[in-house]
């Protein structure tokens, strides 16, 4: 009797601890984010944000969150990583499944990626949409912590909300989204470390656009096909075209990023060209498709948000079904940059090709400024107006180089060379002391840029000549053959006259200046000797001196100096060599 009566109780008891634990589950289930908890004009913190994963990762076998490297806040980048079938080893996952990386928060100004990715998250772990069967879903919750955790409610002056949010400038104040090739901050060295680790078949930058005002809530970026490449840039464009229909059949219309600033777009306009400075430029030099994401700032925030989570999550269900294409067309790809004889180092809008599409904008008209005397651009939001616009978005390749069979560098330039390691880029060592003969490039013009953008004066229009030379290389020096995964990467950087390359981000200019000079008034006997005894040299000052009446004092002695043995050899003289 006793016992029954006991079992009864610890039948009631069981009853009771089942219940509280569906009742936790549940709770679990319930799991809202700082967005959707707050009145949706809202965004998360840094501090929220990351809590939200940890506990969503406690919870579930198929969210991984990590460490990846270090910020310039001190506080490290993290990298979340979704997988229903819970592995999350990068280099057994590449084997089969597709790859999508997200980033968010590059400027933290712009946050709807970082709130919708949290819900996506959160929707995938409690299963409440569609799980991938053959993609695996990472992304970076907040890149720019530093931004973010400098949290204000101005910086974005004619933003449509949220209430408060993180800054543009990192912890020291630069721009991330300029420095995926110099360099100068440690989020894009983390960056370059996560994004090696994971090599993501497409990519995805979250951002907020400013230029002008038009229908849509939603504008994207996609990388510029031209300059992607063939093989990718004929794919890309038919996602790109797949995922609009896609979100059209959802009720979401979406546009090209629009390219213009202060006049209205239906005048048409031209692609943006994401150089390799910016994110989706920087992963294009590694075989990975994707875009940047840009919202219309007077969008209701929510509006914004919400289409937002649309776009990710079209997205991410359409590269599951193009799984097996977007992993091999990323292998062709790769293989179609290393038959390549020429790289492309500049591109102009090709206008003979020209698109015409339908674009939902807003009529507008100059009124009297009521500041001072001049025209205001207002536009008329209760007037909406469809025009017919031109679309340039195909570019021609303005100035290509030849790409050397390899370029050897010295152990010296330990910086450059650490970029090139982090990179994945792969090395040769050179085992003991060698002479061999190669191509050395000298500056022979450079324009530098007035003022100061993001920390460097940076140089422009650089152009080169090159010398066959004999050189000592020494034991620990390394080659850089070209013929890789990295080629792209390797060009973009090493070659002195590509825009972005460490050269024009000034991490040579120790060469561009003279240590040692020469005194005018004894080496003007010396440079008369000179003139007597080298012809050539005579003649080069004669025919200046033809052209320009007023060729003398130190212009002339200074000419005389520069093309004699005198002149330093270190001058003007690029150390990256070339093996042609
Ligand atoms: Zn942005």
């Amino acid at each position: 009797m006793e016992l029954r009566k006991y079992g009864l109780f610890f039948l009631l008891i069981s009853f009771i601890i089942l219940g509280c634990t569906n009742q936790i589950k549940e709770a679990k289930d319930e799991i809202l984010t700082p967005y959707e908890l707050g009145n949706q004009n809202q965004t998360t913190t840094y501090e929220e944000c990351i809590a939200f994963y940890k506990e969503l990762a406690s919870g579930s076998s198929k969210l991984n969150i990590q460490n990846i490297g270090i910020t310039d806040s001190g506080w490290p980048l993290h990298l979340v990583t979704f997988n229903p079938e819970s592995e999350f080893n990068f280099k057994k996952l590449s084997a089969t499944k597709s790859i999508v990386l997200i980033n968010n928060g590059i400027h933290p100004g712009e946050p709807e990626g970082i709130d919708a990715s949290m819900m996506l998250m959160r929707d995938l772990v409690y299963s409440k949409i569609k799980l991938p069967k053959n993609t695996v879903l990472t992304l970076i919750p907040i890149y720019n912590i530093g931004g973010s955790l400098n949290r204000n409610t101005s910086s974005r002056v004619n933003q449509n909300g949220p209430e408060a949010y993180g800054f543009r400038g990192n912890a020291l104040n630069y721009d991330l989204n300029r420095d995926f090739i110099k360099n100068d901050t440690e989020n894009a060295k983390s960056f370059q470390q996560l994004f090696h680790l994971v090599n993501p078949d497409f990519f995805i930058d979250t951002h907020v656009s400013n230029g002008a005002d038009y229908q849509y809530t939603l504008t994207h970026l996609y990388t510029q096909e031209d300059k992607l490449g063939k093989p990718l840039g004929a794919l890309q464009n038919q996602f790109k075209k797949d995922i609009s229909t896609l979100l059209k059949d959802q009720g979401i219309e979406s546009t090209p990023y629009v390219n213009v600033f202060n006049r209205n777009p239906k005048e048409g306009f031209s692609q943006f060209y994401d150089s390799s400075r910016y994110s989706t430029g920087y992963t294009a030099l590694f075989h990975t498709p994707g875009l940047m994401i840009e919202t219309h700032m007077l969008k209701p925030y929510a509006q914004r948000v919400s289409q937002t989570y649309s776009f990710l999550k079209t997205i991410l269900d359409y590269v599951d079904q193009n799984s097996k294409n977007l992993k091999s067309t990323r292998l062709k790809h790769a293989n179609y940059w290393k038959t390549k004889t020429y790289y492309p180092l500049t591109h102009r809008i090709d206008s003979s090709k020209s698109k015409q599409f339908l674009f939902k904008g807003y009529a507008s008209e100059f009124q009297e400024s009521k500041l001072a005397e001049y025209q205001r651009l207002k536009y008329l939001q209760d007037r909406p107006e469809n025009t017919v616009i031109n679309y340039y978005n195909r570019f021609a390749v303005e100035d290509s180089v030849r790409i050397p069979q390899a370029f050897v560098i010295k152990s010296k330039y330990a910086k450059i060379i650490n970029h090139l390691k982090r990179n994945q880029v792969i090395l040769e060592t050179i085992e003991k002391d060698t002479v061999f003969e190669v191509q050395v490039e000298y500056i022979q013009d450079y324009k530098t840029s007035r003022n100061p953008y993001e920390g460097h004066y940076y140089h422009y229009q650089t152009q080169t000549r090159s010398k066959a030379e004999e050189i000592i290389f020494q034991k620990g020096d390394v080659i850089v053959y070209t013929r890789q995964n990295s080629l792209r990467y390797v060009m973009e950087s090493l070659e002195a006259r590509a825009p972005n390359s460490f050269f024009n981000w000034n991490y040579f200019d120790a060469i561009l200046q003279r240590k040692e000079g020469f005194s005018p008034y004894v080496f003007e006997d010396l440079a008369f000797d000179l003139l007597q005894e080298d012809l050539i040299l005579k003649a080069k000052v004669d025919s200046v001196k033809r052209l320009n009446p007023n060729f003398k004092g130190y212009p002339l002695l200074n000419f005389i100096f520069r093309n004699s043995k005198y002149l330093e050899k270190d001058f003007m003289r690029y150390p990256i060599y070339k093996i042609p």
